[in-house]
């Protein structure tokens, strides 16, 4: 039976008629996993598991039961969630052969929902990157051109869903983590607002920015996986008690929005003119749409990646001192009786170049006589960001932004500039630094040949309009799903 997918929705039609069944589904991202392995997207594939979910999930259609919301749904899921059982690492040699003692809540539920976990897949090391070079099994390669990156550090679960080797894909995003390989790779990329889908089980990394999220084809399919897995958990006390809004298509298809941008964020010296010039044309075209599009003054820009650079390092500097090589981690083969000796070789020997250099730069702005220049300072940063924030969404319904500054860029061209690196985050730190959620939704294409997206975010709490927009906004401006 060949099978091809297109949404959730229509999925379950031919799900329900007969035409494919879960085991079908299975089977054809299996091979498709198989016969693309040189994008590097994956780095496990539970292929028994996924089979023996499947048949249980076709059993219930024979016996006439009701389709699970996720019914069959074919997930990939980054490296840094963890499935009891399942080897989980980070793309790290410092948890190589590490196995979860539990599931994470967001996947617990979309297991619950009837979704299959196909595989995990390859990412920058401990989510540290935007490019999937700092990985553990090497980098993950776009699809639209092997030679350039897929962006980072959710490069495999982007690639995995651009190259429909799954249905769709599970990332985490800091920074960025989500949204930019979304842009660079063509596809749809959800980072919800903090708070909003439970981080335990995931592997941290800056824990006040950390946020669970979904790469998908379209808009309404990632509103259903992310619907599935938001809402208050227990077991992480920074999960919030909103109430989750059920995205439903088209409903607010005539609506006339309000949209900001700031004008700081198109005169950026390293920002792409080609990216540029299609940004301020869908300006005009929404607003001829009878939309209400206006600038918005941003004194910020200069300090938003320094201050997200601080506070995440800092973060992951008391996150990652776990990694000992006792409780967890890598454990060096070089004997000592010194304690002190033995942590420096296991760690040195765990960890890889970007995770060691962030654990000094966290120690660093953390160390007394440094904390208040850099720790505090970034704090006020981020304070004066939240402020700006409200100020934009009591007056606008949404924030437009580009993705990053440049479409992807050539595989190793900035490996040895991190500062290059890290200022490629420009446009994406914002969200998390703020704690709003963002999506990049694949609206455009380069001269060059890459495709990239347009940034949408909305106020906290508020991914329902952010869907109805991103909805409309690639319903009426991107050629293929919706
Ligand atoms: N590129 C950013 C960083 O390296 C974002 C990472 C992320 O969102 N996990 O920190």
């Amino acid at each position: 039976m060949s099978f091809s997918f297109t949404t959730i929705p229509q999925f379950h039609q031919q799900l329900k008629s007969g035409a494919t069944t879960c085991i079908n589904a299975v089977e054809h991202f299996l091979l498709e996993i198989e016969t693309k392995k040189h994008l590097n997207a994956f780095v496990a594939v539970f292929a028994q598991d996924a089979r023996g979910q499947a048949v249980i999930l076709d059993a219930r259609i024979a016996a006439g039961d009701e389709l699970l919301p996720l019914h069959g749904v074919v997930i990939a899921v980054k490296d840094v969630m963890c499935i009891k059982d399942k080897p989980v690492s980070a793309a790290s040699h410092m948890l190589k052969g590490f196995h979860s003692l539990y599931t994470a809540t967001a996947l617990q539920r979309l297991i619950n929902a009837g979704a299959i976990i196909i595989g995990t897949c390859n990412c920058d090391e401990f989510a540290m990157g935007s490019s999937n070079e700092n990985s553990a099994y090497g980098p993950a390669l776009n699809a639209a051109d092997t030679t350039k990156v897929p962006g980072g550090s959710s490069g495999g679960s982007a690639v995995a869903v651009q190259a429909s080797l799954c249905m769709l894909s599970l990332g985490s995003d800091t920074g960025g983590s989500i949204r930019q390989p979304a842009g660079f790779c063509g596809v749809v990329g959800l980072k919800p607002g903090y708070g909003r889908i439970s981080r335990y089980g995931l592997i941290a990394y800056g824990s006040s920015f950390d946020c669970i999220g979904v790469f998908g084809k379209s808009v309404s399919d990632v509103a259903m996986v992310f619907e599935t897995m938001a809402g208050h958990d227990a077991l992480d006390a920074t999960s919030g008690i909103q109430p989750v809004q059920i995205f439903s298509p088209g409903y607010t298809d005539n609506l006339k929005y309000r949209f900001a941008y700031f004008e700081s964020t198109l005169t950026l010296p390293g920002l792409d003119p080609e990216i540029r010039t299609q940004f301020e044309g869908l300006l005009e075209k929404l607003r001829s749409e009878g939309h209400i599009v206006e600038a918005v003054p941003f004194e910020l820009l200069d300090y938003i990646v320094p201050a997200y650079y601080v506070l995440t390092t800092a973060e992951a500097t008391s996150n990652l001192s776990r990694y000992d090589g006792v409780r967890f981690g890598h454990r060096s083969a070089i004997e000592t009786d010194d304690l002190t000796e033995f942590y420096k070789h296991n760690r040195s020997e765990g960890f890889g170049a970007e995770v060691k250099r962030r654990i000094m730069l966290g120690n660093f702005v953390l160390s007394s006589g440094f904390y208040d220049a850099y720790f505090t300072k970034a704090q006020q940063v981020r304070k004066l960001l939240c402020d700006q924030t409200s100020t934009v969404f009591r007056s606008y319904q949404a924030l437009l932004m580009p993705v990053s500054p440049t479409t992807a860029f050539s595989a190793g061209s900035h490996s040895a500039d991190p500062v290059a690196m890290y200022l490629a985050d420009i446009y994406t730190v914002f969200a998390n630094l703020t704690g709003i959620p963002g999506m990049a939704v694949p609206l455009f294409e380069h001269s060059n040949g890459m495709p990239y997206g347009l940034q949408v975010m909305t106020n906290q709490w508020d991914e329902l309009t952010l869907h109805h927009i991103c909805y409309y906004l690639k319903s009426r401006f991107a050629k293929d799903l919706i």
